[in-house]
């Protein structure tokens, strides 16, 4: 059986857990992320930046957890990371940090322009230079408009080529479809840097009953699941209809795990609300928001049935698999055999597209490929 190589647009890396607390002044290193578990092991209290808030453990979460026989042994160590890669078939990869997804919770700005440092010079050391294929995310202070542009401009002088945003910036920072924002969207164009969202990443809301968690009772795993997704899609929603992208024509977002089917499904949306609504509509836009949404953004996802009919059918060329590494949502340890089954009896263009070409329209540093019958 040959294997079908894809790229990835959402995968993970698990930091070192002490990274900030060695790397950060001790009256900083206090207020990052710290856990303390309950005795029954199922629950744990988070303390982050002076806030506490509960949370099911995530061991569980990780496929690295999975039978011996099948760890994600390079979660950890970017060198095996490659061993796993070539078994799954997966060459490039977006690699979004673990620690970093609290991002959108801390509230004090030098806390979190310091943590974020520490985390971009750690990656700098540890995986960025093992190989080509990953394509690390840069992590910047979103609290502070400028603190977000100083970081961005100084990943891209690193060579990073990506930044991570939160789908929401905290409470205390404007949110992404404000003015405020502007001078973050200029930069991130003039530095061909691609804004690369993960769903799941609003700040955590302290008075929910715990992290993750918006629905109990019947169907609440699925519901919070589910309601994952959505984050991602008010975060470029407010991309687009602010303006901020059809300002900035060379700007791409990637929306990571969140499916790709909504992408033309909102199109749809926000141009009736643009053309029924018209008169009431402010910024004025220069080109229609189905349009900027299905050029602009690209969408990655790892089993969904419906993900290629969005390219074949409903003309949204920017579909991106994403095997989400190494998480239980993603496909390590099946994702030849999701490929298979995702591309069976589908063209060779419209295969090659999802799984290389939209991840090469914004990552052309990445290697090509391997071709031929020694892969
Ligand atoms: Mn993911």
């Amino acid at each position: 059986m040959t294997k079908i190589w894809t790229n990835s647009g959402d995968s993970h890396f698990l930091e070192p857990a002490d990274l900030w607390q060695t790397r950060l002044p001790q009256r900083l290193a206090e207020l990052t992320p710290r856990s303390e578990k309950d005795p029954d092991g199922e629950w744990e209290t988070v303390h982050v930046d002076g806030q506490s808030f509960r949370r099911k453990l995530p061991t569980s979460a990780l496929a690295e957890f999975k039978e011996d026989s099948y760890r994600a042994v390079g979660v950890r160590d970017a060198k095996a990371r490659i061993g796993d890669l070539d078994k799954e078939g997966v060459w490039g990869e977006v690699i979004f940090p673990s620690l970093g997804m609290w991002a959108s919770t801390f509230r004090t700005p030098e806390l979190l322009k310091a943590a974020l440092r520490a985390s971009n010079e750690w990656a700098l050391e540890e995986i960025v230079p093992v190989s080509p294929r990953y394509v690390v995310t840069a992590q910047i202070p979103t609290l502070i408009v400028e603190d977000a542009v100083a970081e961005l401009e100084w990943a891209a002088e690193q060579g990073f080529r990506t930044v991570f945003l939160p789908t929401t910036p905290h409470p205390k920072a404007p949110d992404w479809h404000r003015d405020d924002w502007e001078p973050l969207w200029a930069a991130a164009e003039a530095a061909d840097m691609v804004l690369s969202f993960h769903v799941g990443t609003d700040p955590v809301d302290m008075a929910s009953a715990g992290a993750g968690i918006v629905y109990r009772g019947p169907g609440g795993a699925v519901l919070n699941y589910a309601e994952t997704t959505f984050s991602g899609q008010r975060a470029i929603m407010k991309m687009v209809a602010s303006g901020a992208l059809d300002r900035h024509p060379r700007l791409r977002a990637l929306i990571s795990e969140g499916g790709a089917t909504w992408i033309p499904f909102l199109g749809d949306r926000l141009l009736e609300g643009y053309r029924q609504h018209y008169k009431m509509v402010r910024p004025k836009l220069s080109r229609d928001p189905k349009e900027i949404l299905m050029t602009q953004v690209y969408a990655s996802f790892q089993h969904d049935e419906t993900a290629v009919a969005a390219h074949d059918a409903m003309g949204y060329k920017n579909v991106m698999f994403g095997s989400d590494y190494p998480h239980m949502e993603g496909t390590f340890g099946h994702t030849q055999d999701t490929l298979k089954s995702l591309f069976d009896g589908v063209s060779e263009e419209t295969r090659l597209r999802i799984t290389q070409g939209a991840f090469y329209d914004l990552f052309p540093q990445v290697p090509p490929v391997p071709t031929g019958d020694n892969v």
